[in-house]
C-alpha cells in the first residue's frame, strides 16, 4: 500500500504515521519504493512488507503427525515439514519437548530474525495460561504446553491455540471471512471435529472463542462418543465418517476421501452422503447458528466439500434456523491452504505487531546484526 494510504488506515497524524514508517524501514520489515512519477505532484512511496524481514516457526500437533513450517512476514509459508511422532502413545510432557526439539532447529535456521513460534493442538486450551486442559486425540489433561515450550526454546515468544481457532483466525483475516462481522468456522479432521468463533466486538478488540462443535448431540441415540456422551455430531461427520459414507474401506485417510469426491461421486454415493452425513450435519449446524449468530459459516477440511456437493440440501435446512431466517448466513468453503498453521503463525507474529522494536530490535543487537535492512529510499 502507499504511505498515504497507511496513514490513512492507521487513523494516526502524518507526523506519526513518518515516525512509524522510519521504524519499520530501520529494522528491516518494510521496504519503500517510489512508484513512476505521474506528473500529479509528489508521488506517495509504496510500502511492502519484507520476506526477509521477520518470520515465525508455525507447527500443528496432530496425533500421529507433527507439521513445522516457516512463515515469512510478507505471507509466503515454506519449508514445510513432517515429522512422525505418535503423542497419544508418549508421556505428555516427553511429548512435547520431543516436539520443542524439531522447533528449536527451525528456529536456529530461520536466524535472529524469527520473532515467535505458534503452536497448534487439537484440544482445549486455557490461552491465558498455555495450559492444554483437555486434548483427547493426544490424551492430554491438564499439560502446561506453553510453559514447557517457553522452558525448551529459551527466550522464544510462544503461542499455543486450538487448531479450529487458528484456522479460523486465518480465514477471517485472510480467507473466506473477509468481510464477514461474526464467523463460525467448522473443521473436519481425520478423527474429530472442531470449531471456533472469531469477529470483531466494540472496540476493535477481537471476540474469538474455540468451541467444542464436535461434541454438539446430534442424536441421544446414536453412537457412544470418546467424550462419553452419545451422538456427537462429530461421530456423523469426521474424516472416518466421510470414509465409511464413501464405502472407502479399512485405512483411507482424508485425502483418499478428497480425492474420491474430486473423481465425481455416482447417485449412490450421493444419497449415502446426504443421509449419513449431510443431514446429522446440518441438524448440528442449525444449532450451533441459532446458539452463535454467526453471518457467515465457513466449513474447513473434508466439509468443505459440502457446500458444492449438498448446497441445496444445506440451504433448505438452514432455513429451519430461526437466525438463518432472520439474517442472512451464507456457508461457504474455506479457502486457505494450511488454514491451521497460517492461524499459529499470525498468532505468533502479535509480539512483533505489538512492538516491532522490542520483538525484533533486542534480537537483532544481541546477534550483532545491524539494524540497517530497510534503507530508505530518498525522496525526490
Ligand atoms: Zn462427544
Amino acid at each position: 500500500m502507499s504511505r498515504a494510504e497507511a496513514t490513512a488506515r492507521a487513523a494516526v497524524s502524518r507526523s506519526a504515521a513518518g515516525t512509524a514508517v522510519e521504524e519499520l524501514l530501520r529494522l528491516g520489515l518494510i521496504r519503500a519504493d517510489l512508484p513512476l512519477a505521474n506528473g500529479r505532484g509528489r508521488p506517495s512511496s509504496m510500502l511492502t512488507l519484507r520476506a526477509d524481514g521477520a518470520a515465525v516457526v508455525a507447527c500443528e500437533v496432530g496425533t500421529h503427525e507433527t507439521v513445522i513450517a516457516t512463515h515469512h512476514l510478507d505471507g509466503t509459508l515454506d519449508d514445510r515439514k513432517i515429522v512422525a511422532l505418535d503423542v497419544p502413545s508418549m508421556a505428555p510432557e516427553e511429548s512435547v519437548v520431543a516436539v520443542a526439539a524439531h522447533l528449536r532447529q527451525r528456529v536456529e535456521t530461520v536466524g535472529p530474525r524469527c520473532v515467535g513460534v505458534g503452536v497448534s493442538i487439537p484440544g482445549m486450551i486455557n490461552r491465558a495460561t498455555g495450559v492444554a486442559t483437555l486434548v483427547l486425540p493426544l490424551n492430554w489433561r491438564n499439560v502446561h504446553v506453553r510453559d514447557i515450550l517457553e522452558r525448551e526454546l529459551q527466550d522464544m515468544y510462544v503461542t499455543v491455540g486450538q487448531d479450529a481457532l487458528l484456522a479460523a483466525l486465518a480465514e477471517f483475516h485472510l480467507g473466506a471471512g473477509a468481510s464477514a462481522d461474526r464467523m463460525l468456522l467448522l473443521i473436519a479432521e481425520a478423527v474429530g471435529l472442531g470449531g471456533a468463533i472469531v469477529g470483531l466486538s466494540s472496540g476493535q478488540q477481537p471476540a474469538n472463542h474455540s468451541l467444542q462443535a464436535g461434541h454438539v448431540i446430534v442424536d441421544p441415540r446414536g453412537p457412544r462418543c470418546v467424550c462419553g456422551a452419545a451422538g456427537c455430531l462429530e461421530m456423523y461427520a469426521d474424516g472416518r465418517a466421510f470414509v465409511r459414507a464413501l464405502g472407502l474401506g479399512r485405512g483411507a485417510t482424508p485425502a483418499d476421501v478428497s480425492a474420491a469426491v474430486a473423481a465425481g461421486l455416482d447417485d449412490n454415493a450421493l444419497r449415502a452422503l446426504t443421509k449419513e452425513i449431510v443431514v446429522p450435519f446440518t441438524t448440528g449446524l442449525v444449532s450451533l447458528v441459532n446458539a452463535l449468530g454467526p453471518d457467515r459459516v465457513v466449513l474447513a477440511g473434508l466439509l468443505a466439500e459440502l457446500p458444492r456437493l449438498a448446497g441445496v440440501r444445506l440451504e433448505e435446512v438452514l432455513a429451519q434456523s430461526v437466525v438463518a431466517t432472520a439474517e442472512r448466513v451464507s456457508v461457504v468453503p474455506a479457502e486457505l491452504d494450511d488454514g491451521v498453521l497460517r492461524g499459529a503463525a499470525y498468532d505468533a507474529f502479535s509480539s512483533l505487531f505489538r512492538d516491532p522494536s522490542a520483538a525484533i530490535g533486542a534480537r537483532l543487537t544481541e546477534a550483532g546484526t545491524a539494524v540497517a535492512g530497510g534503507r530508505m529510499d530518498k525522496e525526490v
